[in-house]
C-alpha cells in the first residue's frame, strides 16, 4: 500500500529538473511549481448544480519546471507515459488577437487552454517539462492539477493579481473550451485552495443576479476549511483501475437532466430546491430525471451535514453519509459500476471502517474510504482478496494547494 507523502513530490521535482536539463541544453530550469490532485470526500455531481462539495487536496500532484526564453516560442514536454505521442509540443506565443486552438496531441490542450485564457497580459516564450504522480484518468483529477500547475507556472512568468478564484475559474474554462469537458468548479478550486490538515467545504452557488463577469461571480463562491488531521483516522483511496467508456458521454447528459429538472421545478438550479419541491413536481418529470434530481438534492443536504459531522469529529455519522451518497450515486444517479460497488462493499465488511463511496465522476476510477488508522492494513488485504481485479491503494492526508518551489 502506498502511503503518500510530501517527499514524493519533492523527488518528482528533482527528477523532472534532470529531464529538463537533458532536453533543454544542459541548463537548470529557473521556475518550479506544483499543484495537487484531489479526492472528494462527499458531494458528488453537486458542483455544477451550485451545491456543496467537500474535497481535500492530495499529496500527489503535477509539477512543471521551466524557464522563459527569448524567441517567443513555447516548448512543452510531458513525461507521462500514458499520454499519446508526441510528448513534445511547440508553438509561437499567441499574439494579441491571435488564438490557440485545441488539437492533437490531446494532453497539450489542458496546457494550451490555460495559456489562452490567462488574463495577465502577454507572456514570454518558455520551455517547460511536466510530470505527475497522480494517476492519469483515475478520477483523482490529474487534469485540474495539470491546469492549475500550468497557471501557477505562468504566474511566475507574468504575475497576475493573485486572486485564487479567478485562477480556478480560468483553469475550469480551459477544461471546458480546450478539453471539451463541461466540468464543475470543484477540482480546480481545491487544487488552488487546498490546505494541509483540512478538507474544504466549497459552496458552489452563484447568486441569481450575479453579473456575467468572472470578478463579480467570485465573491459568491465561498469556502470553509474543515480540520481533518486526527491521527486516529485515515483516508484510503482505492483505484479500481477501470475506466468505462461511458465517462465522456454520460457527464453532459447528467448535466442536462439536472438543468431540465431545475427548470420544471421553477428554480435557477437544483440548489434552490428541496425534497418537498421535487415531490410536488414528480408527475411533471420523467422517472429518470426525477431520480437524477433526487440524488442531487439529497447529496447537497448530505454534504452540508457531513461537513458538520467532520467539524465535530463525528466520524460515524460522516461514514453513514458516505454510504448513503454511494447508494444514491449507484441507484438514482446511475454513475457507479460493478467494480466500484465491489470495492465499497468489501471495505464496509471490515470493523473500523466508518464509510466508503465512489468518488469523482464515476464509471470507474476510485473509491474513498474513511477508517480508523489501525484498520488500514486489514482493509487493504480484504479488498485485495474480494476484488475481482487488481486495485491500487493510497493512504493519504490532506495537503496544500498549488505551490511555487525554490530550486536549491
Ligand atoms: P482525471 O482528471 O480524473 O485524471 P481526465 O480524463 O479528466 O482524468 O484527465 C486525464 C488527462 O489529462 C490525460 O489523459 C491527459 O490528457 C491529461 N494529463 C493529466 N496529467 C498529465 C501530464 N502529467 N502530462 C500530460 N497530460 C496530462
Ligand atoms: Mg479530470
Amino acid at each position: 500500500m502506498e502511503r503518500t507523502s510530501e517527499s514524493d513530490l519533492v523527488s518528482l521535482l528533482a527528477a523532472t529538473r534532470g529531464v529538463y536539463k537533458r532536453i533543454f541544453g544542459g541548463v537548470d530550469p529557473k521556475i518550479a511549481v506544483s499543484a495537487p490532485g484531489r479526492v472528494n470526500l462527499i458531494g458528488e455531481h453537486t458542483d455544477y448544480n451550485q451545491g456543496f462539495v467537500l474535497p481535500m487536496a492530495l499529496q500527489m500532484g503535477t509539477v512543471v519546471v521551466g524557464s522563459p526564453r527569448e524567441d517567443r516560442i513555447i516548448s512543452i514536454v510531458t513525461t507521462a507515459e500514458e499520454t499519446e505521442e508526441p510528448k513534445r509540443v511547440e508553438f509561437p506565443v499567441p499574439m494579441e488577437g491571435g488564438a490557440l486552438e485545441p488539437g492533437e496531441p490531446r494532453w497539450a490542450n489542458y496546457v494550451k487552454g490555460v495559456i489562452q485564457h490567462y488574463e495577465a497580459g502577454p507572456l514570454p516564450g518558455f520551455s517547460a517539462v511536466i510530470a505527475s504522480n497522480v494517476p492519469l484518468g483515475g478520477g483523482l483529477s490529474s487534469s485540474a492539477s495539470l491546469e492549475v500547475a500550468t497557471y501557477t507556472f505562468l504566474q511566475q512568468l507574468r504575475p497576475d493579481d493573485g486572486d485564487p478564484v479567478t485562477k480556478a475559474l480560468v483553469c475550469q474554462k480551459a477544461e471546458h473550451t480546450f478539453a471539451m469537458m463541461p466540468c464543475g468548479i470543484m477540482d480546480q478550486f481545491i487544487s488552488v485552495m487546498g490546505k494541509e490538515g483540512h478538507a474544504l467545504l466549497i459552496d458552489c452557488r452563484i447568486p441569481f443576479r450575479a453579473g456575467p463577469t468572472v470578478k463579480r461571480l467570485l465573491r459568491s463562491l465561498e469556502t470553509h476549511l474543515v480540520p481533518l488531521s486526527d491521527p486516529n483516522v485515515v483516508v484510503l483511496i482505492t483505484n479500481s483501475n477501470v475506466r468505462h467508456i461511458l465517462t465522456g458521454s454520460e457527464y453532459p447528459t447528467r448535466r442536462r437532466q439536472c438543468e431540465e429538472a431545475a427548470k420544471v421545478l421553477g428554480k435557477a438550479s437544483l440548489r434552490e430546491a428541496n425534497m418537498a419541491d421535487l415531490e410536488a413536481s414528480k408527475a411533471l418529470l420523467s422517472e429518470e430525471v426525477y431520480r437524477r434530481a433526487k440524488h442531487v438534492i439529497g447529496e447537497i443536504e448530505r454534504t452540508a451535514r457531513a461537513a458538520e459531522a467532520l467539524q465535530s469529529k463525528d466520524y460515524k455519522i460522516f461514514g453513514q453519509l458516505m454510504v448513503e451518497s454511494h447508494n444514491s450515486l449507484r441507484d438514482d444517479y446511475e454513475v457507479s459500476c460493478p467494480e466500484l460497488d465491489e470495492l465499497v462493499s468489501a471495505a464496509l465488511e471490515i470493523p473500523g471502517v466508518y464509510g466508503s463511496r465512489m468518488t469523482g465522476g464515476g464509471f470507474g476510477g476510485c473509491t474513498v474510504t474513511l477508517l480508523e488508522s489501525g484498520a488500514a492494513e486489514k482493509v487493504r488485504r480484504h479488498i485485495e482478496e474480494k476484488y475481482s481485479r487488481t486495485a491500487t491503494f493510497y493512504l493519504t492526508q490532506p495537503s496544500d494547494g498549488a505551490k511555487v518551489h525554490r530550486l536549491p
